[in-house]
């Protein structure tokens, strides 16, 4: 039987799409420089599903090691989650987001080729969408981006399409993926940032659990019904099945589709704060502080396309997001390494 090859397998979304994957019956090869993760997340996938997960270290860039991937492994269909994901951090070293994210996908798309594997799920995000003129957000919106690592998405974007308009034969879905939260039910895998965090509910984990004093919601004068960002939150183990069905539908389609990944369902800030407090019994101190530059008032998604082409929508509750957000940060205060 072949594998479904992860990118960056070991990563937040990666994890959680391995064990969906193994659990829907694929089997899985992991390919992870570890740059932003660890083995022991697919560590505790193999313990959770009670299968093993192939877990190679090495680099997307590295054309060699990818050759040798795909010569050791059958390979039928590529997940690829591999990539650099600050928003902030891409400002700073846009360099480097270009070379790892862009550069890392076209030498993936060139092995794969070699190998003859046209399958190809792509990470995008609904960040492709810049400051939208409508919500819902539907696939057909205009893009733009306004920062490096929504740039880099986009140029993947268009890189990928222009592949499948040159060779017909490739079947790529461009997942745009709105807000992910959430950990696995279990408690045992779930989002393990460095440092301190960019996104707001592993802010509110880490406030909840001590390790920060309160949270600075960014902006509470935007035309929103309490006035701070408004979100499409969406369950990670929503996502990761989202994953399942885009390989099933790539199974019997060639061509390339772009697919939000969402609920429809926006949240405010404070929606967030509220929710997480009561479901938890947990206060979470904040404070109301300027506006993030480069922040939009509102985002969220027309959801209706991932129902009609793959049969799949989110079912996971707000409660279920914040309950299983905190049920990983109290039980893994330092992440994989507690
Ligand atoms: P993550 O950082 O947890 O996972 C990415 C993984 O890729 C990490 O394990 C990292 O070590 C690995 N990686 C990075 N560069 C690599 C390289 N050159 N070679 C091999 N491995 C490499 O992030 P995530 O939240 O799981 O995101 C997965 C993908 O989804 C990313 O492409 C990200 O841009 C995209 N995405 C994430 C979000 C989000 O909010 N989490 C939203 C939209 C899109
Ligand atoms: N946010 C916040 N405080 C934080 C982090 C985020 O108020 O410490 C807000 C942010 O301004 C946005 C929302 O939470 O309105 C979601 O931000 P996040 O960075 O998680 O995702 P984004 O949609 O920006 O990619």
């Amino acid at each position: 039987m072949s594998y479904i090859l992860l990118t960056g397998g070991a990563g937040y979304i990666g994890s959680h799409t391995a064990l969906e994957l193994l659990n829907a019956g694929f089997k899985v090869l992991s390919f992870d420089n570890f740059s932003n993760s660890s083995d022991a997340a697919l560590k505790r996938v193999e313990q959770l599903s009670g299968e093993p997960v192939v877990s190679i270290k090495g680099d997307i860039r590295d054309e060699a090691a990818l050759r040798q991937l795909f010569s050791d492994y059958n390979i039928s269909a590529v997940v690829h989650f591999a990539g650099l994901k600050a928003v902030g951090e891409s400002t700073q070293i846009p360099l480097h987001y270009y070379d790892n994210n862009v550069a890392g996908t076209v030498t993936l798309c060139r092995i794969m080729r070699e190998s003859g594997v046209k399958k190809l799920v792509f990470s995008s995000s609904a960040t492709v969408y810049g400051d939208a003129k409508q919500v819902p957000i539907p696939e057909t919106s205009p893009r733009s981006a306004t920062n490096p690592y929504g740039q880099s998405k986009l140029m993947i974007e268009h890189i990928l399409e222009d592949l499948v308009q040159a060779e017909p034969d490739w079947g790529i879905t461009l997942l745009r993926y709105f807000n992910p939260v959430g950990a696995h039910d279990s408690g045992r895998i779930g989002e393990d940032p460095n440092g301190i965090p960019n996104n707001l509910m592993p802010f509110i984990s880490q406030v909840a659990v001590g390790k920060r004093e309160k949270l600075s919601v960014f902006g509470a004068d935007y035309p929103t019904h309490d006035g701070t960002g408004v979100r499409d939150y969406i369950h990670v183990v929503d996502l990761a099945r989202g994953h399942v069905k885009a390989l099933q539908y790539l199974q019997q389609h060639n061509g390339i589709e772009a697919i939000n990944l969402g609920t429809g369902t926006g949240y405010s800030v404070l929606d967030m704060v509220n929710a997480f407090s009561r479901v938890n019994n947990i206060a979470v101190p904040y404070q109301i502080a300027p506006r993030r530059p480069g922040d939009i008032a509102t985002c969220y998604a027309e959801p209706g396309k991932a129902e009609k082409l793959l049969g799949w929508q989110a079912e996971k509750t707000l409660d279920d997001m914040v309950r299983d957000s905190w049920r990983w940060q109290s039980a893994n205060p330092n992440g994989y390494k507690s």
